[in-house]
């Protein structure tokens, strides 16, 4: 097709992935805001929502990139351990029914529990890129960026509470080898989440859709990054890959429990995640 990575061999798929995110790197987080029109920022937010991880956890964000999910994540850790603080220096004012649904415990809230995320990425420009922003906005305590295959990780079995991988699984080579990974990594009761472009249900926006990212993107990529065939790429892996059901299908297949998702933007996303017994 005149795409041009459409004919692209397996072997070669992870070197082009690779070039892609180097060239990009330096202006990656300035073209996710172009392109998505910021809504990005939003399914990040929705996508910690649902995780709502307590103080604590310990998360492994895999093509991690610059390092946007790990910073929510860290942020909304700590927005929890403040609530918790406060509710109990507000039950030991005034004790109430709250105090026995506390879901914390005396030792916590003494010595709080260090939540940790590790940013993991096969490009060390996208981690370079996300280290600087983690310094420049003091989020480093509790970070590390760690170079590293979604299909190969780098970590002992059992580690993590949570895995996510944001826009990343589609620029995998083998997903049923991540995801395997991914399990893998993950504690007993840990839980996977795979934020990714997915299938838009309504025929009305999927046209509009269609026509803002084939005819949009690419220009868009020119225009900002000086590089029209990264995204490009970035269209066309988003259409190849399998839809909501299917990819739901394949979690299962992997060995996870109580596979589900959710649709954001009428399906322009989907959020799946399923969890390791
Ligand atoms: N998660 C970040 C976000 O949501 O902004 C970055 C997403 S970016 C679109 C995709 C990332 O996947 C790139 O940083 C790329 O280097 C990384 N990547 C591609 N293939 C990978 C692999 N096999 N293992 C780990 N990371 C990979």
């Amino acid at each position: 097709t005149h795409f041009g990575f459409e004919t692209v061999p397996e072997a070669e798929k992870a070197k082009r992935v690779y070039k892609v995110f180097e060239n990009v790197a330096q202006k990656y987080d300035l073209m996710n805001d172009a392109m998505s029109l910021g809504v990005h920022r939003l399914w990040k937010d929705q996508l910690l929502h649902v995780m709502h991880p307590q103080p604590g956890a310990r998360l492994l964000d895999v093509a991690g990139g610059t390092g946007d999910i790990a910073f929510r994540f860290l942020e909304y850790v700590r927005s929890q351990q403040e609530r918790q603080k406060r509710r109990a220096a507000r039950s030991t004012q005034t004790p109430s029914w709250q105090d026995i649904s506390n879901d914390y415990s005396k030792e916590d809230l003494e010595r709080p529990r260090e939540s940790t995320a590790v940013v993991c990425d096969i490009n060390k420009e996208m981690l370079k890129v996300g280290k600087q922003k983690a310094d420049s906005i003091g989020v480093s305590a509790g970070l590390s960026w760690v170079v590293g295959d979604a299909e190969e990780l780098p970590f002992d079995d059992d580690q993590f509470d949570i895995y996510t991988i944001a826009f990343g699984i589609r620029n995998v080579t083998h997903i049923d080898q991540a995801l395997q990974e991914a399990l893998r990594v993950l504690k007993p009761g840990g839980r996977f989440m795979c934020l990714e472009f997915s299938k838009v249900t309504n025929p009305v926006l999927a046209r509009l859709y269609d026509i803002y990212s084939f005819q949009m993107i690419p220009v868009l990529g020119e225009v900002i990054a000086g590089d029209w065939k990264s995204y490009q790429y970035l269209v066309e892996s988003i259409r190849k890959f399998p839809d909501q059901e299917e990819f739901k299908h394949m979690i299962e297949e992997a060995g996870f429990c109580s596979v589900q998702y959710f649709n954001f933007t009428g399906g322009v996303v989907a959020l799946h995640s399923g969890f390791k017994l």
